[in-house]
């Protein structure tokens, strides 16, 4: 089987557009807080374009907080001297819009509205159903030594070496993305297989993954009073 033909079938058993649409909301209602860092837990903002939202930190809904602690207590304990690093947590409903509409903007036009959606959502979620407007999707990957272990691509790499089940990386790399997927799961969170880097809580592909009636973060606006003056 050629990598090409592999690929599309790891695409194959992600969740598309349609998936995710007819999921309702019953909204929390949990605000967004900063992730705070420890030694265990280390949050770094990496998008240039939520540095004017949220400044410097990474923002979550609270119970994801509370969550991403647990599961850096539980990495430690499995692997000690590693730090979980998130590097994405909210995004602006205004730029997941933005880098929607550029995606979308590429596609052939003589393909129908629904074909788009779902064309699009491949390459970067809809907007009405995307995880990080929510507070609730977050990036991570596990340093040792502020140094990443070996995922096999740098995280926020966009390519199919992404995809989480790649047999296209080290044995190293596969252990690394396996051990970061269990303690993610461990805690409640759902994966996204086409980024080994991403997982949510609360949103909709939480919801598809774990067979819930609805989800319970809806997408939100929002800037931190701390920029505010
Ligand atoms: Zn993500």
């Amino acid at each position: 089987m050629s990598s090409a033909e592999t690929y599309a079938l790891l695409e194959q058993k992600m969740p598309s557009y349609p998936d995710y649409a007819s999921i309702p909301v019953i909204e929390s209602e949990e605000p967004l807080v900063p992730l705070k860092n420890n030694e265990l837990l280390d949050s770094l903002q990496i998008d240039p374009a939520m540095l004017a939202v949220t400044g410097t930190a990474v923002y979550v809904r609270e119970e994801v907080a509370d969550k991403l602690q647990v599961v850096a207590e539980n990495l430690a304990a499995r692997r000690p001297g590693s730090q979980l690093q998130v590097v994405y947590g909210y995004r602006a409903l205004a730029i997941q819009r933005r880098l929607f509409e550029a995606v979308k903007a590429g596609l052939p036009p003589e393909m129908s509205e629904p074909e788009m959606l779902a064309a699009a959502h491949r390459m970067i979620a809809v907007p009405e159903v995307a995880g990080h407007p929510t507070g609730g999707a977050v990036d991570l990957q596990i340093t040792d030594s502020s140094a990443p272990l070996d995922f096999g691509t740098d995280i926020w790499t966009f390519q199919p070496g992404s995809y989480t089940f790649s047999p296209y990386i080290s044995p190293r790399a596969w252990q690394n993305r396996q051990l970061l997927r269990e303690v993610m799961l461990q805690t409640g969170f759902a994966p996204f297989d086409g980024e080994w880097w991403h997982f949510s809580y609360g949103d909709k592909e939480w919801a598809l993954h774990y067979n819930q009636p609805s989800a319970r973060y809806n997408q939100l606006d929002f800037t931190t009073p701390n920029l505010d003056g």
